[in-house]
């Protein structure tokens, strides 16, 4: 018999799979067992000198770079993507960030990160979403890596419809003004993870990394949920 506690879930989080849509059973969250094992994980966090990683070089000085799963056209990763941004799914953020977690705390090059910070949305775009899904990503990487969330850390100047994102970054004059840093924070810290959920220009990542820059001096790691591939 189910628990009664079990009903009460059902009032919070969706209970179908983010993935395919079947029935979640009780013990499932967010995703079904089946789509959980065919996650296209990367598993790019103990190499060096990947793809990701160069796209990097010559633009700003980050320690290392990892994403967590593939993202292709149609595919699994786009569709929990497009849930976890577009239908109202936060809760899908906070498990996927769980896993990815617990892969990064396992590995040896990753231990040393002592705070994560999420790229944060324009509050605007916030209110009106209802939640980050970086944010949400980084919640849950926070409870299995054991380290502490500074959701305030950075702080979102510009406003930007998803579709002309790139572009608008692209011809933002001062790229420093995109973000604020609130270094008082994060004095006694040494090294940050930023996180995000999709990793395509890399232009959003470079302007919080060099606005960081400006006020500390700790190193930069970078972890995004997902990464595209052409
Ligand atoms: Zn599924």
């Amino acid at each position: 018999m189910a628990h009664p506690l079990d009903n009460l879930t059902h009032l919070f989080f969706p209970r179908y799979c983010a993935g395919c849509e079947v029935a979640l059973h009780f013990h499932e969250q967010s995703i079904c067992v089946h789509c959980l094992i065919r996650l296209p994980r990367l598993k790019m966090h103990e190499e060096r000198e990947h793809k990701l990683e160069k796209l990097f070089w010559g633009r700003c000085d980050v320690a290392q770079v990892t994403a967590y799963l593939r993202m292709s056209r149609k595919g699994l990763t786009h569709r929990l993507i497009h849930e976890l941004k577009y239908d109202h799914n936060p809760h899908l953020g906070i498990v996927l960030g769980r896993l990815f977690g617990a892969e990064l705390r396992n590995s040896p090059s990753w231990k040393n990160i002592d705070a994560l910070i999420p790229v944060p949305l324009h509050p605007r775009k916030e209110r009106e979403r209802g939640y980050n899904q970086s944010y949400q990503i980084a919640l849950g990487m926070a409870e299995t890596m054991r380290i502490p969330v500074y959701r305030h850390a950075l702080k979102r100047n510009e406003y930007t419809q998803t579709q002309t994102k790139k572009s608008r970054i692209d011809r933002w004059k001062n790229v420093d003004e995109i973000f604020t840093f609130n270094k008082e924070l994060l004095e006694n810290h040494n090294n940050i993870l930023i996180i995000d959920d999709v990793i395509t220009t890399g232009a959003t990542i470079e302007a919080c990394v060099n606005t960081i820059q400006k006020e500390s001096k700790a190193r930069i790691h970078i972890a995004a949920l997902a990464m595209p591939i052409r």
